[in-house]
């Protein structure tokens, strides 16, 4: 029977047809709430959960014995997780280590390559990035006894949502010594066309890193194809990993044997570590640039969570992942004509990231009237409502739910309760 595509019977269809829909399953999600906010904080699977359970359990039964015994040895498990997480970046399984956070590697990467020669000096990024990048690299300048305001050059927007590509390769001029963007931009949820950007940078003898937060786990990346320098993302995001999840990082095997800017006694080769001696033979892969002893219990549930991706493939996580954002555009498109909202977000599948950001001049309160209704979104001032319907556990029954709320609330101006304005962790 054909039916409606507005119709709540027709996202039944579409979660009947589904291949991923088993997925859900494995996932904590509430009965009386939908999550769309998988972009920020990605629910804990039912594997994520035992793969944690197991790691206390080997503490519990072998104490300092877990670092080489029990069900996952400590001391492999970052070279491991690595490797099991390569194929999302598309890179080799020695160019991925799991390590440090975001922000801790990309201080780490720029440590390590950033190399100001000559008049060649400047760090390019961009002004939509994330702000913790932005100090990162502000900071890293000032240890080079060099001023931010003339050294950080940042690319900018033509209308505040997307960056062009030819603005950023103009700007790609013999002063720039190194390039940091985004892989997705977090508002806007654009990806930037990381292989033409790769290959202007490397024509001018340029260094490129990819901060790739908003994509790991919700895109495929060909890294090593497009001979990216670097990279770095969180795991907690749209991998699951959980809060404060220990983060990864890529280095391109070209680079492996450059002396870590950040040295610690992890960055060593796993045969030497326990000589103890006083000079470091750093690994011959990304895990030289580790730091310190990893946090296994943030680890764990890594172990888990990957083997979802593994079995779900990244391919198929995209193909859903563009549907799904698609149908939830279609929706807004639809049924709330006319009510101020603006789509954020590219309309094209290769420019479109795991999220649709929605813009709104009451964004703040139409949040909080979401939160009331069981809706789960998240807010970015000053004026964005991102939702993310994830390919993993996110039905279509539930977007068009969300839809519905959404109508309900400005129709009803629901939103004129709260105050517009974003609360401590938005
Ligand atoms: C989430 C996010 C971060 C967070 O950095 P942490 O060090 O994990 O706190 C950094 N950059 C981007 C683009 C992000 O989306």
């Amino acid at each position: 029977m054909m039916v409606s595509t507005y119709t709540l019977d027709y996202a039944r269809q579409l979660d009947e047809k589904d291949t991923l829909h088993a997925f859900r399953d494995e996932f904590y999600l509430k009965p009386d709430s939908i999550y769309m906010d998988g972009n920020s904080l990605g629910l804990l699977s039912k594997r994520a959960e035992r793969t944690l359970l197991e790691s206390l359990a080997d503490w519990k039964e072998h104490g300092i014995d877990g670092w080489t015994q029990g069900k996952q040895p400590w001391f492999f498990l970052s070279e491991e997780l690595g490797a099991k997480m390569a194929h999302l970046v598309g890179a080799a399984s020695d160019e991925v280590i799991v390590t440090g956070s975001t922000t801790v590697n990309l201080h780490q990467l720029v440590a390590t390559f950033y190399k100001p020669v000559g008049t060649r000096t400047k760090i390019l990024a961009d002004e939509l990035t994330f702000p913790t990048d932005i100090y990162a690299l502000q900071s890293q300048l000032h240890t080079h006894g060099l001023d931010p305001q003339t050294h950080l050059v940042r690319v900018k927007s033509r209308d505040g949502r997307f960056l062009e590509e030819d603005d950023i390769i103009e700007a790609m001029t013999d002063e720039i010594a190194l390039i940091i963007l985004p892989t997705v931009l977090y508002r806007s949820g654009q990806i930037l066309d990381m292989k033409r950007l790769t290959e202007e940078a490397h024509k001018r003898g340029i260094m490129i890193g990819f901060d790739g937060c908003h994509s790991i786990g919700a895109i495929p990346h060909s890294f090593g194809e497009w001979d990216v320098d670097f990279a770095y993302w969180c795991n907690y995001k749209h991998l699951n990993g959980g809060p404060g999840a220990v983060g990864g990082l890529y280095v391109n095997r070209k680079h492996f044997g450059t002396m870590p800017g950040l040295a610690g006694w992890f960055g060593s080769s796993k045969e030497k570590q326990f000589d103890m001696e006083h000079t470091l033979t750093q690994a011959d892969s990304a895990g030289a640039y580790q730091i310190g002893t990893p946090n296994v219990l943030s680890c764990a549930p890594l172990i888990g969570s990957l083997e979802i991706f593994m079995e779900a493939g990244i391919d198929n996580i995209r193909g859903k992942s563009l549907k799904i954002n698609q149908y939830l555009i279609d929706l807004v498109e639809h049924e709330l004509k006319d009510m101020g909202f603006f789509i954020g977000t590219p309309r094209e599948d290769s420019r479109r990231g795991g999220h649709v950001s929605l813009e709104h001049k009451e964004a703040a309160r139409i949040c909080k009237a979401l939160k009331d209704n069981g809706v789960i979104p998240d807010f970015r001032a000053p004026n964005i409502i991102r939702l993310a319907p994830v390919a993993l556990y996110t039905s279509y029954a539930e977007v068009w739910e969300v839809v519905q709320i959404l109508k309900k609330i400005m129709t009803e101006k629901q939103y004129e309760k709260y105050k517009n304005e974003r609360e401590v962790v938005a």
